[in-house]
């Protein structure tokens, strides 16, 4: 298949600040590269400090002065869900443009733009149902909950799944009445602008949404590091989140993160083996690995190792690596020559530290992008840098196990906590395991198919605060208690006697 290059692809990438698209005020641009060519494809702004106050500004005077914070919620509802049409509207636009930056397969990018209009859905219909607490205190007080919106809030978001993981922090942040700034990935600017005009033909009013591409230490810390911004919500590696904790803490900002993660998926002898293979195999190589849920390290009983070994890696070896615009490809190409290096450095080191039964290196037939070969290794031990360390492609390291004990040790032996799958028929030990296991979300029998309503969120290493559901609008809201007094309140009466008439005071020596 040709290169395929989506029509009327933009060649420069702006800012969207105030309603306007505009350039940097300095003027300055990052380079775009597609995955497949490894071609500039575009030039996108790179915002600096003084972009970054240009939007906080817009952003401020909307939550200031403008109308956004102060509707009702069915009224801001309505316009989520114009905006929720709109994405479905041009699901396959969006899903070509994010195919031709990420190279993300084109099945799951489309998927990926209808959960992006569902994240609005879900978020306009929760504003109109919610409810606040209210306590009496009989005789003497009411107290009710009064939930404000926080204030501008920052939105940093990584590269992959883009679209969709911007929908993720923009729905609720929107829904909750915040104005925004956002800044996307660096590596994937493109569809972020679509954002624009989608949220101007809804009727979000000017100011509301505001967009600043650029470099995560320019652009991104300066969002980071701005006094007017009182909330930072971001998802990305975890060694970016320990550093942007550290700058939030200077203005004791409000932080929500999301980071990453080396999920076990734990296959017990009692599996249905089938539904396991299946399953473990799209947990790892969907959305190229490039996965913050993926199951990249399989835990498998040893009566069913050697069948399990045998099975998944001659699946593995037929996994259609291709042009991600190919409807047909189940693995694309990574997302920048960076990440691809990176990764294929982890292919070489595990080598050295496990059994090779598929991959291992890029596709013979694609000699050029950022193809690798869906890659597992056998027999890898616990402490392995390809079983300790987030890689974030198509490869897994799989090791067997004899006990229960055993098994919770190799899951929680890692500095991550994201997720967990777990396989088996007994339901005694699947809720055992699942509750003893440390990570922020367990599937039993399933890879990652979740309910909007539940919690999103990791443990340990993986992330700080759930969001998901109310959460997330608990997180970009204050919950003001006012304390309202219906009887006598018993008042000791400071300052009421004289000075004169009171007692002697008698002190103590010093
Ligand atoms: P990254 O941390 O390199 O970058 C994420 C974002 O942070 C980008 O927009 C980047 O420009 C910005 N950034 C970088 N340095 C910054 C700084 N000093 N101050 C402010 N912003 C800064 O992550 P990535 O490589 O884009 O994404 C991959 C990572 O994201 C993986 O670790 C993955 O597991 C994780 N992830 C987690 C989840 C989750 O929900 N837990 C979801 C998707 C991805």
């Amino acid at each position: 298949m040709a290169h395929y290059i989506p029509e009327n692809l933009p060649n420069r990438i702006q800012h969207y600040i105030d309603g306007e698209f505009v350039d940097s005020i300095s003027g300055s641009t990052f380079d775009v590269l597609d995955p497949v060519s490894n071609q500039n494809y575009a030039t996108a702004a790179a915002g600096q400090q003084e972009d970054i106050d240009r939007a906080v500004a817009s952003a401020k005077r909307a939550f200031d002065f403008g109308p956004w914070p102060r509707m009702l919620p069915r009224a801001r509802a309505r316009v989520l869900h114009g905006i929720a049409d709109a994405v479905e509207a041009q699901d396959s636009r969006l899903a070509e443009l994010e195919t031709f930056d990420t190279g993300l397969p084109i099945t799951q990018a489309l998927g990926q733009a209808q959960r992006a209009a569902e994240n609005f859905r879900f978020f306009a219909d929760l504003i109109v149902a919610q409810s606040d607490d209210t306590y009496k205190v009989p005789g003497r007080q009411v107290n009710y909950v009064n939930r404000k919106p926080k204030g501008v809030a920052g939105l940093i978001t990584p590269w992959n799944t883009p679209f969709m993981l911007e929908s993720w922090k923009l729905a609720p942040a929107l829904a909750s009445g915040c104005t925004v700034v956002l800044k996307p990935a660096e590596f994937t600017p493109l569809s972020a602008s679509l954002w624009a005009s989608i949220f101007e033909e809804a009727g979000l009013p000017k100011g509301v949404f505001n967009l600043v591409h650029g470099l995560g230490e320019q652009a991104g810390d300066a969002l980071v590091k701005h006094p007017d911004v009182p909330l930072i919500s971001f998802t990305g590696e975890s060694s970016t989140g320990q550093t942007i904790f550290a700058n939030c803490a200077v203005n004791l900002k409000g932080m929500s993160m999301e980071l990453g993660g080396k999920s076990p998926a734990i296959v017990f002898a009692d599996a249905d083996l089938d539904a396991a293979i299946d399953s473990t195999l799209f947990g790892v190589f969907s959305l190229n690995g490039e996965r913050c849920t993926a199951g990249s390290r399989i835990l498998v009983e040893r009566p069913i190792y050697a069948e399990f070994l045998e099975r998944y890696a001659a699946r593995a070896k037929n996994i259609i690596v291709g042009d991600p615009h190919d409807e047909r490809t189940e693995v694309g190409a990574l997302v920048h020559p960076e990440h691809y290096d990176k990764v294929m450095s982890y292919v070489e080191i595990g080598k050295s530290e496990g059994r090779l039964l598929a991959g291992g290196g890029r596709p013979d037939h694609l000699p050029d992008g950022n193809y690798v070969s869906p890659t597992v290794f056998a027999d890898v031990a616990a402490d392995a840098r390809i079983f300790q360390e987030e890689i974030f492609g198509p490869v897994v390291a799989i090791t067997p196990f004899d006990t229960d004990e055993e098994a919770l040790e190799l899951a929680n032996g890692v500095r991550y906590g994201l997720a967990a799958y777990i396989w088996t028929q007994d339901l005694t030990r699947a809720h055992t395991f699942a509750q003893a296991v440390e990570s922020g979300m367990v599937w039993l029998n399933s890879h990652n198919v979740r309910d909007l309503r539940t919690p999103f969120g990791g443990v340990k290493a993986s992330g700080l605060g759930h969001e998901g559901g109310y959460r997330s609008i608990d997180f970009y809201t204050d919950q003001q208690a006012v304390h309202i007094t219906i009887g006598d309140v018993h008042t000791a009466r400071f300052g009421a006697t004289a000075p004169d008439d009171a007692a002697p005071v008698v002190t103590a020596n010093p």
